[in-house]
């Protein structure tokens, strides 16, 4: 196995799978420290990728990379707000994040991800990490590969991988990052990998030029606008360019797999189609407007590992987990635990430490800020809940309603609204984690 292939001066301290938003900030956290770190990444170039909203909470996550004038300096939308459209098409008064902190951080941006995560790349490349594309990790390597299926008797040593050329080549590294997105190379590997029944959803998705958005600060809104039937509900996020991405989200039951199973685009356009005959709110800001191309779908999208680190090895952004598209907490939680992460990385390498216990220091504080945004989506999928009768109830609970939506999840309590929540619906438990 390869101590160094493209390094100059040596082994690599910290090998990151996957340059998604996730890997780039881990890669560029260690890296500023002086540590040798390789960011492997299979595209050759960024992409499309769905996901594109974000919390405004990511301002910090941002100030540490450094990025925020390059995002201020960019053609993304500003988002202000989110504002949910009922069955009926009836508009909320919109979440205005800025009402609770009035600071630049209560403004965020929604992003075009093929810009957005070139970006954090290049950031990580200008703050010393070492950024190979073209890079698929076909496996991460253990010590001892014959007990591979017990996360606690083996530690993770470095990955092979093919290169850009084809060739196959192992490299080694104190501390393995796995930010694969949905790919979780880890976790199925050690089959740590858990789903979410009751998250069981599917979605259908594209792009559209010239829908109509509001004015003003509205303009870069996120907006959730549920069907007739409550069945699905749809995203409207503005982008750069004239552009909108659209999407539609339901059961997997109910908007794949009972009208029809599908494995063709048309298939899934005609879906996506009568969906959006059956939203009211939807049809008339898109009616004129041009799809960019064939619907796309993906399903099976929630998920979490039991663990969130092993030795040697560490689970960032939605190689960990994802919980579902509303709210768009996505990228918030790659962005803090890719944060969270580099800040254990870091203290690992100064204390020559890559034990589990170690790495997996920010688990039970990463983890407690997701349960606040899972408690809150199974909210938004209880049939006969709604905010606003919600908060006619609990007025007192609007502060708490909007940290959630902004992700003030880390720096804020926000566990008051769930006892009132929990006379409206029913909210889940905790979900098991056996750290570390
Ligand atoms: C329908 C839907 C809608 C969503 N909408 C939103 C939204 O509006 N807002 C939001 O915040 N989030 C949203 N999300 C979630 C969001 O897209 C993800 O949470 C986010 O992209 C996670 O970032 P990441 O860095 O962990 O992973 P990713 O962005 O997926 O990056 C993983 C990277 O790893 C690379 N990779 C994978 N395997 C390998 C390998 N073997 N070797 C090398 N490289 C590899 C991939 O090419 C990719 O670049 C949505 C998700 C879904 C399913």
């Amino acid at each position: 196995m390869k101590r160094m292939d493209a390094t100059q001066n040596g082994s690599y301290d910290v090998i990151v799978i996957g340059g998604g938003p996730g890997g780039s900030t881990t890669a560029t956290l260690v890296a500023e420290k002086g540590h040798r770190v390789l960011l492997l990444e299979r595209d050759k170039c960024s992409q499309f990728k769905i996901g594109e909203s974000l919390m405004p909470a990511t301002y910090w996550t941002f100030k540490r990379l450094g990025v925020i004038d390059k995002l201020k300096a960019s053609q993304f939308p500003q988002k202000y707000s989110v504002q949910f459209y009922s069955s009926s098409g009836k508009a909320s008064a919109p979440f205005y994040f800025y009402r609770n902190a009035p600071h630049e951080s209560s403004v965020t941006w929604q992003v075009l991800r093929s810009e957005f995560d070139q970006m954090l790349l290049e950031n990580a490349q200008e703050k010393g990490a070492q950024i190979e594309r073209g890079v698929s990790v076909h496996e991460v390597l253990f010590d001892k590969e014959t007990v591979a299926l017990n996360p606690d008797a083996i530690g993770a040593v470095g990955v092979r991988a093919k290169l850009a050329d084809g060739r196959i080549e192992e490299f080694s590294a104190k501390v393995v990052v796995d930010s694969t997105g949905q790919s979780t190379l880890i976790s199925r590997k050690l089959k740590i990998r858990t789903t979410e029944p009751e998250l069981k959803k599917a979605s259908i998705f594209t792009h559209f030029e010239g829908g109509i958005r509001d004015e003003g600060i509205d303009e870069g809104a996120t907006l959730i606008l549920h069907t007739e039937s409550k069945d699905s509900w749809f995203w409207f996020i503005p982008l750069p360019y004239d552009r909108v991405s659209v999407g539609v989200v339901g059961d997997l039951g109910y908007l794949l797999q009972s009208r029809r199973e599908c494995d063709g685009t048309l298939s899934h356009q005609a879906i996506f189609d009568e969906e959006i005959a059956k939203c009211p709110a939807l049809k008339p800001r898109i009616a004129r407007a041009k799809q960019l191309f064939p619907a796309k779908v993906t399903k099976d999208f929630s998920y979490r590992a039991s663990r969130i680190a092993g030795n040697g090895w560490v689970l960032v952004g939605d190689a960990f987990g994802f919980l579902d598209p509303v709210y768009s907490s996505g990228l918030f939680l790659a962005l803090k635990s890719g944060e969270m992460a580099a800040d254990t990385i870091n203290e690992a390498l100064d204390k020559e430490d890559f034990s589990a216990e170690q790495l997996g220091r920010f688990g039970t504080d990463f983890v407690a800020g997701m349960e606040a945004i899972r408690k809150l989506v199974y909210a938004f999928y209880t049939k006969d809940f709604s905010f606003a009768r919600f908060l006619k109830r609990f007025p007192e609970c609007q502060q708490g309603i909007v940290d959630i939506l902004s992700g003030n999840v880390y720096r804020t309590d926000v566990t008051g609204i769930f006892g009132p929540m929990a006379e409206m619906c029913r909210l889940p438990e905790d979900k098991h984690f056996s750290g570390p």
